[in-house]
């Protein structure tokens, strides 16, 4: 009885911690954000993130370890911030904002920017600008869900791992490496990123910026961005599907796995969402390919043919795709749209991907459709939209361009019925032999 007083105290008692300090971080960081020109930015911009961040870690320990890991997605759709409830939406509404401020009117960020000065002096030997602060948010944000996520899929050797791993390439490739490479007066890279997500990195002034006076680095970067590419992509792809890049390297992918986890069951799951994906993707990488064509046609013929429709394609795709849809909409949108919009509708990284892992590779989830019970808590937490219920109910394997591989539908499925597997492709779709009520005739 006084063990058990004591533990409800304690627990209590953190999670006031929690919030307080969470509390104190957001205080602190909208000060320097409004008042940088009276008072430090540093100590209440960076203080604010850094108690915010510590406030976040002990409110998820104590949340997430508090409840068994059968009961984590408990109250998933009454919970006002995870339910499209005010709370959701008040968030997405500060989420897109700051996307708006970020890429139309940076200047408005200044008392955050001064606020991260230091760690970018420390990493780059470089004054920080929008983007590394945009870098440090995001990397943080990769990090501190991340540990939401290993705490929630705490009994699951999959979800561990792969949390792990984009907590890794986030923090390690995306930020801590191109910040080095600037502090060695390097061209700034990103070596978890390739064409076409990264779009204008086979862009022939990308390639002649890097490769410029025959740097060894910059052509190795080059040539690393064309084999990832054209030649990595399709073998990994082939042997794992696209959850080889989607849910283990990507950082829109890390992203969504860590900080968009609580909104994953959000996903369209419409036959209509369905035809606008696949109406919206492939256009998508359609055009990043014309866009990327033309530019080296425009490159070769030294600005004679084609040169301001080319510079007209780059620059339309950098507005609507690059910073609108991947920013604003794609995590902006998070809490009210779920957590892949980006990646389900307007990737060309995913639509590549996808192609492959549909036509050429060995990935499938096979289905053990004897043992469903049809509660649909795969299709629920399928951030893809995918109604893996009724390939259960079927016995069919799942085998669609979209699904990214995450697992999450094995992991919630109570009868363990899915199982993601790479197998020989021969045979790839043949379903599991179900056994019906004309077989054993008992209930007729
Ligand atoms: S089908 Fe399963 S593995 Fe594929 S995206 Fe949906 S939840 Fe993830
Ligand atoms: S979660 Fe499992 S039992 Fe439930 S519908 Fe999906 S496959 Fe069937």
């Amino acid at each position: 009885m006084t063990t058990t007083y004591t533990f409800y105290t304690s627990a209590k008692i953190l999670k006031i911690v929690g919030v307080i300090l969470m509390a104190a971080g957001l205080l602190g960081v909208l000060v320097a954000f409004a008042g940088y020109q009276v008072i430090s930015p540093v100590y209440f911009g960076l203080g604010g993130i850094m108690a915010f961040c510590a406030g976040g870690l002990i409110t998820i320990w104590q949340l997430r370890m508090q409840k068994p890991v059968a009961e984590q997605n408990n109250y998933t759709w009454q919970k006002d911030i995870t339910a499209r409830g005010i709370t959701g939406w008040v968030i997405a509404l500060v989420l897109t904002g700051f996307y708006i401020l970020l890429y139309w009117f940076p200047n408005t960020l200044k008392g955050l920017v001064l606020a991260v000065e230091p760690l970018s002096r420390l990493l780059r030997h470089k004054p920080a600008d929008q983007w590394f602060l945009y870098g440090t948010f995001y990397t943080l944000a990769v990090l501190v869900m991340g540990v939401h996520a290993l705490l929630k899929y705490r009994n699951n050797r999959y979800h561990i791992i792969r949390t792990i791993s984009v907590m890794f390439f986030q923090l390690g490739f995306a930020f801590l490496l191109p910040a080095l490479l600037l502090l060695f007066n390097k061209p700034e890279f990103y070596f978890s990123y390739f064409w076409p997500l990264k779009y204008d990195y086979l862009f022939p002034g990308t390639v002649s910026y890097l490769v410029q006076d025959g740097a060894a680095m910059g052509t190795f970067m080059v040539f690393w961005g064309a084999i990832l590419s054209f030649i990595a992509t399709p073998v990994l792809t082939y042997f794992y599907g696209k959850r080889w890049y989607c849910s283990w390297v990507c950082g829109c992918g890390g992203l969504a796995e860590t900080a968009g986890d609580p909104y994953r069951h959000l996903s369209d799951k419409s036959r209509s969402a369905w035809r606008w994906e696949v109406a919206i993707i492939y256009p998508v990488f359609g055009f990043i390919i014309l866009t990327t064509l033309l530019l080296w046609l425009n490159s070769w013929s030294e600005g004679r043919i084609l040169g301001s429709l080319s510079q007209g394609f780059s620059a339309t795709y950098g507005f609507f795709i690059g910073a609108i849809f991947s920013g604003v909409v794609g995590v902006g949108f998070y809490p009210i749209l779920g957590n892949r919009v980006w990646c389900r509708f307007g990737c060309p990284m995913a639509a590549y991907l996808g192609l492959l892992q549909k036509h050429l590779s060995r990935f499938r989830i096979t289905t053990n459709g004897g043992q469903c019970i049809s509660c649909g808590n795969c299709s629920t937490y399928c951030e893809m939209g995918i109604d893996v219920r009724w390939y259960a109910q079927q016995g069919q394997p799942v085998i669609r361009a979209s699904c990214v591989g995450c697992g999450i539908c094995a992991h919630v499925c109570p009868r363990g019925v899915l199982k993601l597997e790479n197998g020989p492709t021969e045979n790839r779709y043949a379903a599991s032999v179900l056994i019906n009520r004309n077989d054993v005739d008992f209930l007729s």
